[in-house]
C-alpha cells in the first residue's frame, strides 16, 4: 500500500535525471510541491523545464529518479492513467467542436454517465465564466476566452495535478496580465496542485507561490518570488530575475559583523561578515530601485559613487537612469517619479551621486 504524503510533499520529485543519448537535459532535480501550491519552473530556452513537465505528464520517462504523486509512484504509468492533466500553450482545442463539447470530450471518452458530464461541464463553464459561450466554436472566441476553455477542459476531469506549459504564451501583454490573475483565481478556487513552465519571469513571479530558476537542467534556486528577487544566491539568478547592477571586486575586509569589498568604482561596506577570505573574488548585486540619487555627495556616506547621466528612460511610475562611472562601468538607478530630486530631475550629462544602504546589497560568491 502506498503511504500518504504530508501536505508539503504532495508531489515529490526525487533526483530525477533525463538523458537524450549523450545529452543530459535534466540533471538530478529534486523538489517537493505542497498540495494546492502553484509552482513555476522558470528558465530560458533549452534549460530543461519542458522536459521535466513532460516527465510529470508521462510523455517522457526519467532516465533515473522517482516522481511520486499523493503517495503513488508514477513510474510506468502512461499519461492517460495518471491523475494529471496538461494544458498546452496552443490550447489544442478541437476546432470543429463547440466549447461545451470540447470541455466534455475527455469526460465522455472516460465513459462518465451523461448526467455527470453535464453537471461537470456546467460547473466548469461557470467557474471560467464561459457560461454564454457554450455553443460557440473555438474560432469564435478571443485568445483569452480560448485559454479559459482549455483550462476548463483540463480541470473537468478533476486532476490531482494540473500542468501548464507556457499558459499565456499566445496572448498579448495586456491580456496576459489580466489573464494571469484570472487563471490563478480559478486554480486557487479549485484547490488543484499546479506546476507551470514559463520563460517569462514576471509571469512566474505573479502566478506562482514558489518557483525554481533552472539552467542547464539544474535548479539554481528554489523559493518564493520575493526571496529569489531580494536574495539571489548566484550571479545567474540575480541577473536573470529583474534588473540588477553586478559589480565585481574582491574582499578587502572580513570581520564577524562587517565586511568591505573593493570594486573599481566604489568600496562596498557590508553590514555583516562574509564566508570567504581576503582577496577572494566576489560580485556585489544591487537592484536599481535600492539606489538613491543626490546632486551633491552626502557627508560620510558609505556606498557612494559619482556618475554622469548618460541615458534616461521614462516609464510612467519610475525613471531609469544610466550613470557612467569613472571606470567606464554603467550603474542603473530607478527613481520613483513621485520622489523627485529637490533641484529637479537629472538630465543627460549631469553629475550626480548615487548611494545605497549596506543592507541593499547581496554578495555573491558564485
Ligand atoms: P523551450 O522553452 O525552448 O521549450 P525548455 O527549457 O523547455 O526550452 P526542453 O524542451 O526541456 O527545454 O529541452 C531541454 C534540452 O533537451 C534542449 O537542449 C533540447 O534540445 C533537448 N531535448 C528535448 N527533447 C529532446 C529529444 N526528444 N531528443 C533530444 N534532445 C531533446
Amino acid at each position: 500500500m502506498s503511504t500518504a504524503p504530508g501536505d508539503s510533499a504532495f508531489l515529490r520529485i526525487e533526483s530525477v535525471v533525463k538523458d537524450f543519448g549523450e545529452f543530459r537535459a535534466v540533471d538530478q532535480v529534486s523538489l517537493d510541491v505542497a498540495r494546492g501550491e502553484i509552482f513555476a519552473l522558470l528558465g530560458s530556452s533549452g534549460c530543461g523545464k519542458s522536459t521535466l513537465l513532460r516527465m510529470l505528464a508521462g510523455f517522457e520517462s526519467p532516465t533515473s529518479g522517482r516522481i511520486v504523486l499523493n503517495g503513488q509512484d508514477l513510474a510506468g504509468l502512461p499519461p492517460y492513467r495518471r491523475p494529471v492533466n496538461m494544458m498546452f500553450q496552443s490550447y489544442a482545442l478541437f476546432p470543429h467542436l463547440t466549447v461545451w463539447d470540447n470541455i466534455a470530450f475527455g469526460l465522455r471518452r472516460d465513459g462518465l454517465p451523461k448526467a455527470e458530464v453535464e453537471q461537470r461541464v456546467e460547473e466548469m463553464l461557470r467557474l471560467t465564466q464561459l457560461g454564454k459561450f457554450g455553443k460557440r466554436k473555438p474560432h469564435q472566441l478571443s485568445g483569452g476566452q480560448q485559454q479559459r476553455v482549455a483550462l476548463a477542459r483540463s480541470l473537468a476531469k478533476k486532476p490531482q495535478l494540473l500542468l501548464l506549459d507556457e499558459p499565456l504564451g499566445a496572448l498579448d501583454k495586456k491580456l496576459r496580465e489580466q489573464t494571469q490573475v484570472e487563471l490563478v483565481n480559478i486554480i486557487r478556487s479549485v484547490g488543484v496542485t499546479c506546476v507551470m513552465v514559463t520563460h517569462d519571469q514576471e509571469e512566474a513571479m505573479t502566478m506562482a507561490s514558489r518557483l525554481a530558476v533552472m539552467s542547464e537542467g539544474r535548479f539554481l534556486q528554489v523559493g518564493g518570488p520575493a526571496d529569489i528577487y531580494e536574495t539571489p544566491t548566484t550571479r545567474f539568478v540575480a541577473d536573470f530575475i529583474g534588473n540588477v547592477n553586478l559589480m565585481d571586486g574582491t574582499i578587502t575586509l572580513d570581520e564577524p559583523d562587517r565586511a568591505e569589498i573593493g570594486c573599481p568604482d566604489v568600496v562596498h561596506h557590508i553590514g555583516h561578515g562574509i564566508t570567504g577570505y581576503l582577496g577572494m573574488p566576489v560580485t556585489v548585486a544591487v537592484r536599481p530601485e535600492k539606489i538613491h540619487l543626490t546632486r551633491v555627495p552626502l557627508d560620510q556616506a558609505h556606498n557612494q559613487v559619482r556618475g554622469i547621466v548618460h541615458a534616461v528612460s521614462y516609464f510612467g511610475s519610475h525613471t531609469l537612469y544610466h550613470l557612467k562611472l569613472a571606470s567606464g562601468a554603467t550603474l542603473k538607478v530607478n527613481v520613483e517619479n513621485e520622489e523627485r530630486l529637490h533641484s529637479g530631475n537629472p538630465v543627460m550629462g549631469d553629475e550626480v551621486w548615487a548611494n545605497w544602504s549596506p543592507t541593499a546589497q547581496v554578495v555573491l560568491t558564485q
